[in-house]
């Protein structure tokens, strides 16, 4: 058996399933702000909400973002 990867922040390294917020922009924005994909794959991986930011304020002009919200009451500790 292979060991699966691990999905993470391409920038910072924060595992996915750790995310506060799936962002997510038009393509032709994530196509500027995107990581430089590695030779021989067809994408360079994700960013958490906080890379985004980071990135798409280099960026002219306003980015346009949806947020995903998932709230997990028991990651939360509350009862619901
Ligand atoms: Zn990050």
């Amino acid at each position: 058996m292979g060991r699966q990867a691990m999905v993470a922040c391409a920038d910072c390294g924060r595992p996915y399933e750790t995310f506060d917020l799936d962002v997510v922009v038009p393509d032709e924005q994530w196509r500027d702000i995107c990581p430089t994909p590695p030779s021989g794959d067809s994408d360079g991986g994700i960013l958490c909400g906080a890379c985004v930011i980071c990135r798409g304020s280099k960026l002219p002009g306003v980015v346009v973002a949806r947020l995903h919200f998932e709230f997990r009451g028991v990651r939360a500790g509350l009862a619901v």
